[in-house]
């Protein structure tokens, strides 16, 4: 939240923003990933960011193995109409 607020990190790609929506990837095998993306979409997002515990593992090294999968379907559902952005800190 703080980063976002400051326009750090993975949004210094896009600037200072506000968090519309904030959701879990819906459980192993994050199936759930894609229509809560598109969602937070509907409801106005206007960049989707996979936070950095799901693709690089912070803090303590074990990202999610699912990552890779889960981003190319929410590239392939959203990609044309929002940023995707895979890490956040
Ligand atoms: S390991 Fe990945 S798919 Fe499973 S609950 Fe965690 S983030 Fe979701």
């Amino acid at each position: 939240m703080k980063v976002a607020a400051e326009g750090k990190f993975a949004f210094e790609e896009i600037g200072t923003s506000e968090i519309i929506g904030f959701v879990s990837c819906g459980g192993c095998p994050g199936k759930k990933a894609v229509t809560r993306a598109k969602m937070m979409v509907d409801r106005g997002a206007e960049a989707i960011l996979v936070a950095s515990c799901i693709s690089k593992g912070n803090p303590i090294g074990f990202p999610c193995p699912h990552y890779e999968k889960m981003q190319e379907s929410i590239e392939k559902k959203i990609g044309t109409q929002v940023k995707l952005i895979g890490w956040t800190h």
